[in-house]
């Protein structure tokens, strides 16, 4: 028998389980120093479909060269595809990352708003990007759903939702907005290392006694 789910007493747990383990990448370059909107919607672009291990050294190898949007737009697309071509799908990301930055140039002074809707009306931003950016450089609650937050809290039994936009709008309704920001950041780590998408080890999982295991097959 399942006890009820504490998310308080799930945060805790899990803030101590994956402190082993490399941090989720946007907080990792915000520690870094990289912690403006233009550099963690940058940054955030750069990962999409991109291993952290790749997209981190590809953020600093730009951000070496041009980190704001006036330095970014002084770059041509072609240079900045070369700076970032380790990541997946860099030419488009490229076109994207210049056309934002001359954007922010010419309509907002060079300055990125903290602005949900000026984030999602960018190309190539989705949900995901808009809200890390807006919780880790901005100091917004906003809930940030990969593919990480999606699968762990649907196998929690905490929503029951089949795509990370609906577990998003789910998680917005039910979960305490002290642990907005912070479910990306430790949600990604347990994701990686212990709710693994294959064979999660459930045995030595802190949360198992509450988790309902919803969709696991096998575990270790
Ligand atoms: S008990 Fe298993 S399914 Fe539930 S959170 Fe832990 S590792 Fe994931």
């Amino acid at each position: 028998m399942k006890k009820p789910f504490d998310i308080d007493l799930a945060v805790k747990l899990i803030d101590e389980a994956v402190r082993p383990f490399p941090k989720a990448a946007m907080f990792e370059l915000a520690e870094e120093g990289f912690n403006s909107a233009f550099e963690q919607l940058v940054a955030c672009m750069i990962s999409i479909r991109t291993y952290d291990e790749v997209s981190l050294p590809t953020a600093r190898k730009l951000f070496e060269r041009a980190r704001t949007p006036a330095e970014v737009s002084k770059l041509t697309v072609g240079e900045i595809a070369a700076l970032i071509n380790t990541s997946t799908f860099f030419e488009r990301k490229a076109a994207q990352i210049h056309e934002i930055a001359n954007r922010i140039v010419n309509e907002y002074d060079g300055n990125l708003p903290c602005d949900s809707e000026i984030l999602l009306s960018f190309p190539g931003v989705g949900p995901k990007c808009a809200n890390l950016v807006l919780g880790i450089a901005c100091g917004q609650p906003s809930i940030s759903v990969d593919i990480h937050v999606h699968r762990v809290t649907n196998r929690w039994g905490y929503v029951k939702a089949s795509t990370p936009e609906k577990t998003m709008t789910a998680l917005e309704a039910k979960l305490p907005r002290e642990h907005w920001i912070d479910l990306n950041r430790l949600l990604v780590p347990f994701g990686k290392h212990i709710c693994t998408g294959e064979h999660p080890h459930c045995s030595t999982c802190p949360v198992l006694d509450m988790c309902q295991q919803m969709g696991v097959k096998g575990q270790r």
